[in-house]
């Protein structure tokens, strides 16, 4: 039983609290803003933080450099650091998964705080920093459960795989191709997967997600005239651009949510009992996507609903018109070409092509039927696959059994509305069973002003990732 060398983990991880919360400290100092090329010789410094971490921790280390930037090509790319630490052929092996680098952050954006200052506010708890939440709290809770382990004399219970990317908030340029190159190298051993990346879906229960939404996002233009017109003279004597576009985009979906393109519902997977079973043990209320909205105009007015929507079903959203006149004002132009921009999120089992097939269907359909003679053209800008795993899994089992150990609560089984493309490359690379187990709780405010981390959330966080190692440990092979 894992019960009694938790404990004495659990204490430990408590005795340390705070040097962990100045490990955290040390790393939010380290701007490491991936998007900005001033700031990528700070990138470089996290990754070197890591590996001095790792090393001094004993764990085998290797950076993989990437090479130059593709649209950039005067920045170095910063490596992806892949250590091990544990070589014990009779243990588990799970690989992990976080990242070192971190959105853009100015004190005049809005901060109350200096953003690279980690700043704890005693009273709430709540330790605001750029990058306390996404990622480095969660990629330093893996470091501070190996320490915590030797300083307690605990057993380590797993061989522990880590992948630390530095690109991440810019498109993760170059990961995927060290994930499929490494799968069957350094990542061999690997018989699951942990990715600690994404949040609570509120801030009291843990929750543990085995699903994403894809997206396929497309555009369609419109052109005729050779230039702007004004519309005083040429009004009513040429055939506008964006009449047609906005009628074509009038046809693809209504304001309850549905989407008008057909065949599209018929690709989605009907919804199991085993997965309704999941819904009311989620704590989630209408009150939750009021606030999370800032207004009460949702669609459904069934909490179940609203996830469901959310989560399993898919969407379709108009997302702006590129050439179009939007400045305050009445200018009376007559833009010349006009583009469209919608994307649907994708769910089981929508194949993407299958999208694409009904998607160009029914706009070259809705074209014919304007029986204009403007120019039409419609591409698929870019399509990420959805992600679903079971919640069964051993993987998900152990988990949860930490969460109840840690929390005292059944962890909530949650799906997201959004895409993390790592999910899928790890899951198609390595084969194996990928969970996402979040540290931070929906009001940290990634990417957003006064990112924080709630002390809670990143101590016992800490106790969580390392319980679930030991858990894992523990589940019978399948
Ligand atoms: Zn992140």
């Amino acid at each position: 039983m894992p019960s009694e060398k938790l404990d004495t983990y659990f204490k430990q991880v408590d005795v340390m609290t705070d040097s962990f919360i100045n490990r955290l400290a040390s790393a939010v100092a380290i701007p490491s803003v991936s998007a900005d090329p001033a700031l990528r010789p700070k990138v470089f410094a996290m990754g070197d933080f890591l590996v001095k971490e790792l090393k001094a921790l004993g764990a085998h280390v290797e950076a993989r450099e990437l090479g130059k930037q593709p649209d950039h090509p005067e920045l170095d790319l910063p490596p992806v650091i892949l250590a091990r630490y544990g070589e014990d052929k009779s243990k588990r092996t799970i690989l992990v998964y976080g990242h070192y680098d971190v959105q853009p952050a100015l004190k005049e954006d809005g901060w109350n705080t200096e953003p690279f200052e980690l700043s704890v506010d005693e009273e709430t708890g709540k330790m605001f920093g750029r990058g306390s939440t996404d990622d480095k709290g969660p990629v330093l809770g893996w470091i501070n459960a190996i320490e915590a382990h030797q300083k307690a004399g605990v057993d380590f219970p797993v061989n522990l795989l880590m992948c630390f990317e530095g690109m991440e908030e810019y498109g993760s340029e170059g990961l995927d191709d060290v994930i499929r190159e490494e799968a069957s190298k350094f990542f061999k051993d690997a018989e699951a997967v942990c990715i600690s990346d994404n949040y609570w879906l509120g801030t009291e229960k843990p929750c543990l997600t085995y699903g994403l939404r894809g997206c396929s996002y497309y555009s369609i233009t419109v052109s005729g005239p050779a230039a702007d017109l004004h519309s005083g003279v040429f009004g009513g004597t040429v055939t506008e651009p964006m009449t047609d576009l906005v009628k074509l985009l009038g046809t693809l979906v209504d304001n309850k949510g549905n989407i008008l393109i057909d065949g599209i519902k018929d690709l989605v997977a009907p919804v199991t009992e085993e997965e309704l079973a999941l819904y009311p043990n989620i704590s989630f209320s209408m009150d939750d996507i009021y606030t999370s909205l800032g207004s009460k105009t949702v669609i459904h007015d069934d909490p179940i609903k609203v996830l469901q929507a959310r989560w399993r079903f898919p969407s379709l959203s108009i997302h702006g018109v590129e050439g179009a006149f939007y400045n305050p004002g009445a200018k009376t132009v007559i833009p010349a070409k006009v583009t469209g921009k919608f994307s649907i999120r994708t769910v089981p089992n929508m194949e993407l092509e299958d999208v694409d097939r009904l998607v160009f269907a029914h706009i070259d359909r809705e074209i014919a039927k304007l029986n204009s003679n403007n120019t039409f053209k419609r591409e698929l800008m870019h399509a990420g696959k959805w992600w679903v795993a079971s919640p069964k899994h051993w993987n998900f089992e152990a988990a949860s059994k930490a969460v109840q150990k840690v929390f005292g609560c059944v962890p909530d089984f949650t799906r997201e509305g959004g895409s993390i493309p790592v999910t899928l490359t790890f899951e198609q690379a390595t084969g194996k069973n990928v969970l996402l187990l979040p540290m931070g709780s929906s009001t940290d405010g990634a990417h957003s002003i006064n990112e924080k981390l709630d002390k809670r959330n990143y101590i016992e966080g800490t106790k969580l990732l390392g319980a679930y190692l030991h858990y894992v440990a523990e589940e019978k092979q399948v």
